[in-house]
């Protein structure tokens, strides 16, 4: 599950405010752009190549020639907003004289091959990256819900099930499996209490001066502009996940990440939620970026360092064969967004979309990030309630195997069916 309307409008709120502030980034604790590290992209990439990423994936909904500007040897990209200075990105004349771009990790056709057919992940490095925090944070992270006397539904401690569940077997097919996170405690180490006057410097740039320290409750509408609410959000959206993708990019080094989640509908009241007959799945990759976030200077170095690195290839195909396989096995229809206005269809499945998260943003290698289930959906909730187990049971009259395991086995068998064919 990503977030839910009320973060979006504040999402969008801030970044359109912060965008406005002298450093023109897109969060106060975001790291500034190092554009002297895009040197050795140079000549790395065609026109073409550079022209079909930025209009057909990353820029899919606009960038104007005030931020980007596409001319047939080189391309001109704004660096600092203030001094209106450039980047030059000069490109190779044509595939055959390209200079490689030597990403840190390998796609499939370059890892040596497998030895036996029971070891087709071997060699492949995997970083699983269950979504969320869960435990004490689940409620605070606004992952947590409660019908009755069932015990709770917390995502983050589902998705940690599914990646435990996950390793043993993606091993036993021979890849390297890393975890980001291995606990329900956060990977960052700051907490909100040590966050709250980058939130009250949030708060403040969004014209709210004087804010309330405290709010009431989940239902209290204006609990964005407090200083309680703002430093959570910093906490487990920000810090957290950049402090993942530290991880990933300077420790694990994988030549893949997996972020593991469920998706959810609006559920109102997490001790009454609304539960929906609402069940659906899709993947994403990154992607669609909206014209405001590539205002800021961070977003629009991150999104060219990701362009560069050529991940999109990869991961779409990686995503596009697992969805394919998940849609069959969970036999769930796609998701379709209402408001597509940040997203973009893409591949052959129906099912993955390009989309502008932080944490497909910031990982620098392949990133699939799943999105099956609707967690509140009836269904859904009667299988979370009968756990994990062997073989099917019966679930609202229909034979079931447990959730846990159909997630796991979709993945696994979405992975061995593109490696498969990849490493051929
Ligand atoms: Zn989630």
């Amino acid at each position: 599950m990503i977030f839910r309307p009320l973060f979006l409008f504040l999402a969008l709120f801030v970044l359109l405010h912060s965008a406005l502030a002298a450093d023109r980034l897109s969060n106060p604790i975001a790291d500034p752009p190092a554009w002297e590290t895009l040197a050795k992209y140079q000549k790395t990439i065609t026109h073409d190549e550079f022209e079909r990423l930025l209009r057909g994936v990353y820029c899919s909904h606009g960038i104007g020639d005030e931020l980007i500007r596409v001319e047939p040897e080189f391309a001109c990209i704004l660096m600092d907003r203030d001094a209106q200075t450039w980047f030059t990105l000069r490109f190779a004349k044509n595939e055959r004289t390209r200079r490689p771009a030597a990403p840190p990790w390998r796609t499939a056709p370059s890892l040596p091959r497998p030895k036996r057919e029971k070891k087709i992940l071997s060699g492949l490095k995997i970083a699983l990256d269950p979504g969320h925090i869960g435990g004490a944070w689940a409620k605070m992270e606004e992952r947590w819900f409660k019908v009755g006397d069932a015990p709770p539904v917390e995502e983050g401690e589902m998705t940690l099930h599914v990646a435990q569940m996950l390793a043993p077997k993606l091993r036993e097919l021979g890849a390297r499996v890393s975890f980001v996170r291995d606990k329900t405690e956060p990977v960052t180490s700051l907490r909100p209490d040590d966050l709250k006057e980058v939130a009250r410097e949030v708060l403040r740039t969004s014209g709210i001066e004087n804010p309330r320290d405290d709010f009431a409750g989940p239902d209290d509408p204006l609990k964005d502009q407090t200083v309680r609410w703002q430093s959570e959000i910093l906490f487990y959206r920000n810090s957290e996940i950049r402090q993942r993708a530290r991880l990933v990019n300077s420790k694990l080094k994988p030549d893949l990440v997996l972020c593991l989640h469920f998706n959810a509908e609006a559920w109102g009241d997490e001790q009454n939620p609304t539960l929906s007959d609402e069940n659906h799945l899709h993947l994403l990759v990154n992607g669609a970026y909206v014209p405001a976030e590539l205002q800021s200077d961070d977003v629009r170095f991150e999104m060219l360092r990701r362009l560069l690195r050529r991940a999109y290839d990869e991961e779409l195909k990686i995503a596009d064969t697992a969805a394919a396989v998940m849609a069959k096995k969970t036999q769930l229809p796609p998701y379709e967004y209402t408001h597509p206005d940040n997203v973009t269809k893409v591949g052959t499945s129906g099912y993955v979309y390009a989309r502008n998260l932080v944490a497909t943003r910031l990982y620098q290698c392949p990133v699939v990030y799943f999105e099956p289930y609707v967690m509140n959906s009836r269904e859904v909730f009667a299988r979370i309630q009968a756990g994990d187990y062997d073989g099917t049971r019966p679930i609202n009259g229909v034979e079931r195997p447990s959730i846990y395991r159909e997630y796991v086995d979709s993945v696994v068998e979405g992975l061995v069916e593109y490696y498969r064919a990849a490493r051929r």
